[in-house]
């Protein structure tokens, strides 16, 4: 009966063979008696190789005591299954399996050895410990790691989706997505799950969602497909990172560099302008525009001659037309603050400022002023620690000027300052300068007429006077004529300053007047040998007068500043349409330092032998008459090398009825 019930030997001998699991059985000495093909696989001997040897053959060195302390149990008659060590193949690799310990009986029922059935479970082990940590990885993720089906239903939903939108696990599984997304943005789940049915991923979309709260969420959005293990799509996991942190920082950089524009251009604006009222009013627009104000003002001093402070102003912001109706601003003990100086003035709410509207007949805000709730006043405060003014700013909420405001008017109200000071002295040096004018038009014109009278009077003298005499009268006439030189000048530079310098255009001969010019002062620059040596005529249209005055100038300059040289050249030439006139000596010159100030009024270059004497206004009268021809002058120079001075005219063209001479003189119309 027993026998029927029991599988035959082959059958029990193919199982054996053919499983999966390794086995091997041993006596009571633990001598291996039988293996299966798998256990030679999974242990890498052949199955000749393991008969015969001790069980610990496979077993790591450190667990073959405990081993035998459960195989004991095993000899004593227990079943073991299931249980977990460690195992290690013919290249003393080491790999965890999965064991069942049987006893084996003979007949009697007597213990006589052991089967162990044997699992590497490496690779369910492996799979197992990613699947945890995977599991660690997206819970413990800042971002939102949800998954759904296809239909929208929430499957998974992990930590950072909890602290992202405010739901619990519990609360939102089975619930369907839409429930995060705002009403507008609906049809945004209807494209993302279009796009995942097509097994694309959609890959950081920027929107926005909703937390349990009702708030909204700025998030950056992935999801891709879930695939179940025949490839095909089951739903989808989607990560959500809440990006309003980013957003907000974004915001607040991008208004930090418009605030850096903004300071950058005003400052260089307000460095460029001289004068006070657009000074005044690009701070005021910018400042207003920075502190997000609803108005600003810029209110300043102006000591009239009652010495009463006055305070004017310029306005900016929206309420620019209601401030302007309110008129002069009244000195209450708000305000008084910043014209005193006593510094920033920062309130969220002014109305509750002890001080504020102290002042009777009003109590309070009186109602012609704006609502002012939120309040910041800095004052504005020169170099020299007087109050020029102050900027004022107010907005109708409480709450709204910030340090960060503050401190960006308080820098822009020290550049203010700096550049009112400046345009206050640029006024004062314009009223200086034009005083100067005044007085040169009114001396010059004084002094001219007693000089003629008594230039008359020694011409008289000089014609009467036949004896030793003499000669003192003509040096007293040389002297008037020098003097009437300079008083011509101071004449000519006033009359420069008002626009009445006259021309009395005419055509002449330009080769002859520069020989004229040399023979009438010839004698007085004895000293110095002058070289012309053109004689082809050279016509221009053009002020006789004015250019031997010119002429003269040059000339003079280069016998006055080459008192170690007696050389000097003049030469004419063309150039295209234009006739060049040069004046070369070679005395002291003219160092870098001076060149370019040189043909600016009362300048002399520093350094030249007082004894040298002038005022400084040939240059700038001659380049003056230049200019009014339509032409240029120009100097080249080098220290005690000499200098060149020359000035281009424009000579006459056929088209502008100009004489046009060939290098051959022949002369055509
Ligand atoms: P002034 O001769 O009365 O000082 P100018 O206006 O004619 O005034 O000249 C201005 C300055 O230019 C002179 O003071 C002198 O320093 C310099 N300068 C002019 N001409 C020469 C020259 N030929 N050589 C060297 N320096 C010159």
């Amino acid at each position: 009966m027993k026998n029927d019930i029991l599988p035959d030997l082959f059958t029990l001998a193919a199982i054996f063979e053919g499983m999966e699991d390794g086995v091997l059985s041993h006596d009571l000495d633990h001598i291996i008696l039988n293996c299966n093909p798998a256990a030679e696989t999974i242990f890498g001997y052949t199955a000749s190789e393991l008969l015969g040897k001790s069980i610990f053959t496979i077993i790591p060195e450190d667990l073959q005591q405990e081993q035998q302390a459960i195989f004991k149990r095993v000899m004593a008659g227990e079943k073991l299954a299931h249980l977990h060590s460690i195992r290690r193949n013919k290249e003393n690799r080491h790999f965890p399996v999965s064991l069942t310990l049987s006893p084996i009986r003979d007949d009697d029922g007597l213990v006589i050895g052991a089967s162990h059935i044997m699992r590497n479970i490496t690779s369910e082990r492996e799979t197992a410990e990613k699947r945890g940590m995977l599991a660690a990885i997206v819970e413990n993720s800042d971002d939102a790691i949800i998954s759904k089906t296809l239909d929208g239903i929430i499957t998974t939903w992990n930590g950072g989706a909890e602290k992202i939108f405010g739901y619990q696990e519990n609360e939102v599984i089975g619930r369907h997505i839409s429930i995060l997304i705002p009403l507008d943005r609906l049809n945004e789940e209807n494209l993302i799950i279009e796009n995942i049915k097509n097994g694309n991923k959609v890959d950081h979309f920027q929107t926005i969602r909703l937390h349990k709260d009702g708030s909204a969420i700025d998030i950056s959005l992935t999801v891709s497909p879930v695939k179940d293990q025949y490839g095909k799509i089951i739903g989808a996991s989607k990560v959500a990172r809440d990006i309003t942190a980013a957003r907000k920082a974004e915001i607040a950089i991008r208004h930090q560099a418009e605030k850096l524009q903004i300071l950058n251009t005003i400052g260089k604006v307000i460095s460029e302008k001289l004068d006070t009222e657009s000074i005044l009013q690009k701070v005021t627009d910018a400042t207003t525009q920075i502190t997000g104000a609803a108005f600003g003002a810029f209110f300043y001093n102006i000591i009239t001659n009652d010495d009463e402070a006055f305070k004017l102003y310029t306005l900016s912001g929206s309420a620019r037309e209601a401030f302007e109706g309110f008129g002069m601003l009244r000195n209450t003990a708000v305000f008084h603050s910043t014209f005193s100086g006593e510094g920033v003035l920062r309130a969220d709410d002014i109305t509750k400022d002890p001080r504020y509207g102290q002042n009777a007949p009003h109590v309070g805000m009186p109602k012609e002023y704006l609502p002012v709730v939120s309040y910041l006043a800095v004052p504005v405060i020169s170099s020299s620690g007087d109050v020029i003014g102050g900027l004022f700013f107010g907005h109708p909420q409480a709450g709204v000027f910030q340090q960060e405001h503050e401190d960006l008017v308080v820098s822009l109200a020290s550049q203010a300052a700096v550049a009112l000071d400046n345009s206050r002295l640029f006024t004062e040096v314009k009223e200086l300068s034009q005083k100067k004018d005044e007085f040169i038009a009114l001396a010059s014109h004084e002094l001219k007429t007693p000089l003629t009278s008594m230039s008359g009077f020694l011409q008289l003298l000089d014609r009467r006077v036949i004896d030793a005499n003499k000669p003192f009268v003509e040096k007293a006439i040389n002297q008037v004529k020098k003097l009437n030189t300079l008083i011509n000048d101071l004449f000519d530079i006033s009359k420069i300053q008002s626009g009445k310098l006259q021309f009395y255009f005419e055509e002449f001969d330009l080769t002859m007047l520069i020989k004229e010019t040399l023979e009438a002062i010839g004698e007085a620059h004895s000293s110095h040998n002058i070289y012309f040596d053109e004689t082809l005529e050279m016509f221009l249209e053009g002020d006789k007068m004015r250019l031997e005055q010119v002429l003269i100038n040059l000339i003079t300059n280069a016998v006055k500043y080459s008192p170690e040289s007696d050389k000097i050249e003049i030469s004419v030439q063309k150039a295209g349409a234009e006739v060049i006139v040069s004046v070369r000596d070679y005395g002291m010159g003219i160092n870098k330092e001076n060149i370019n100030h040189i043909f600016s009024q009362f300048y002399r270059a520093k350094g030249i032998n007082r004894s040298i004497t002038g005022l400084g206004l040939g240059l700038y009268i001659t380049k003056e008459i230049i200019e009014r021809h339509g032409g240029r002058i120009w100097v080249e120079s080098e220290p005690w090398v000499g200098s060149t001075f020359s000035f281009a005219l424009p000579v006459k063209t056929k088209g502008n009825m100009y004489t046009e001479y060939h290098e051959n003189g022949e002369e055509r119309l």
